[in-house]
């Protein structure tokens, strides 16, 4: 029996966004970024789907961990870094990059005596003022990690962008000059572009490129899709019809009442709701497919189920495949009808929905 609610995966849509990532940034080596379950996508299957990356970037210590498990040997930093001495052991251990962005950090780095080495990322804070140094703390930092035995020489160096995703903001050029002006005569490689650096701010490539969102279809701009940029949504959530009923002008939908029919019409309830990760701030007019139909979704939101008007007349019944994004109904879209970005859908998945891959169409 086939679960209700599954997240199909395109795995070839990955490699093909890759090579977009390549195409755009040809002359970077390119950490593909696959933390937080690989968006929501599955952290192993992420990085098998993209190991021709040249590194793999994960948020925390943890997700690593898990990677070297699996038996993956690409390099792979760990953007968070560390916070504690067990972390910064685990780090050297699995050989994991670790980013130092703060003093606390330097300081557990220079007490330690343990052997090895450590291969870091200084990163810089040039306007985002969440994790980094200031260009002035520059200097004296880099000095001390130039003679801390356990930090593996050269160091390498990254900033990241505020608000790249806006293309007529110019903080993001500001950064770029802050970074370069601050790390210029340094050795070591340089990383500054998400995906929208990527897509939209050449200056900012440089030796090493990290790409997310790009990688897994989606659009990191508030204003166009993926596809219209040339990427394949790897993400498709899809559902299926479990009730059809005829309802009657006047009659209320959902919890709260709030939704009432006009004209009568014919009801639809898909087996999906905010228990699964499907928003429940869509709002009533929010695309659904029902048989590769666009029509729209009524009443709110509940926990496993969602409500759809699917016309009068209609002839969909109970069983019937419904697409609630990705292939055929961008995910961004969804977004915009949910006050909420891409990211966040496909980051919030949750676990009762089934990951399983796409056959290929040409494979037996
Ligand atoms: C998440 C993250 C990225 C990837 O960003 P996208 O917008 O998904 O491309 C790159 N760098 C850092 C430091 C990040 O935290």
């Amino acid at each position: 029996m086939t679960p209700a609610v599954v997240a199909v995966l395109n795995l070839d849509a990955a490699r093909h966004n890759l090579s977009k990532v390549r195409s755009c940034a040809s002359v970077a080596k390119v950490m593909a970024v696959i933390k937080a379950n690989g968006y929501g996508h599955g952290l192993l299957r992420m990085a098998e789907a993209l190991q021709q990356a040249d590194a793999f970037a994960v948020a925390r210590v943890e997700e690593g961990v898990l990677l070297r498990k699996a038996g993956f040997s690409h390099r792979i930093a760990v953007l968070d870094g560390f916070t504690c001495i067990e972390e910064l052991d685990e780090l050297l251990h699995y050989q994991l990059d670790a980013v130092v962005h703060s003093f606390c950090q330097l300081d557990i780095l220079e007490a330690q005596t343990r052997s090895g080495t450590c291969a870091i990322w200084l990163k810089l804070d040039t306007g985002m003022n969440r994790l980094g140094f200031k260009a002035r703390e520059f200097g004296a930092v880099y000095q001390r990690l130039s003679q801390c035995a356990l930090v593996k020489q050269p160091i390498n160096l990254m900033t990241h962008f505020a608000n790249a995703d806006d293309v007529n903001d110019d903080i993001t050029l500001k950064q770029i000059h802050l970074f370069n002006e601050t790390v210029a005569g340094s050795s070591g490689e340089r990383s500054l572009a998400n995906s929208a650096g990527i897509l939209a701010w050449t200056h900012s490539l440089s030796d090493w490129v990290r790409p997310g969102i790009m990688l897994y279809g989606i659009s990191p701009f508030p204003d166009s899709t993926g596809q219209q940029l040339g990427l394949r949504p790897v993400m498709t959530l899809k559902s299926r019809v479990i009730a059809v009923k005829q309802i009657e002008a006047g009659d209320s939908v959902g919890y709260g009442g709030g939704w009432v029919c006009e004209k009568p019409t014919t009801l639809g309830v898909v087996a999906i709701g905010y228990g699964d990760g499907y928003p429940r701030h869509a709002k009533v007019g929010t695309p659904v497919l029902v048989n590769g139909q666009r029509i729209p979704l009524i009443g709110r939101v509940s926990m496993d189920m969602l409500t759809v008007d699917l016309g009068a007349g209609a002839d969909a019944k109970p069983g019937d495949s419904v697409t609630l994004w990705g292939e055929d109904l961008p995910v961004e879209e969804i977004a915009l009808w949910a006050d909420t970005i891409p990211y966040a859908l496909v980051c919030g998945v949750t676990q009762r929905v089934q990951l399983v891959e796409k056959l290929l169409e040409n494979s037996c």
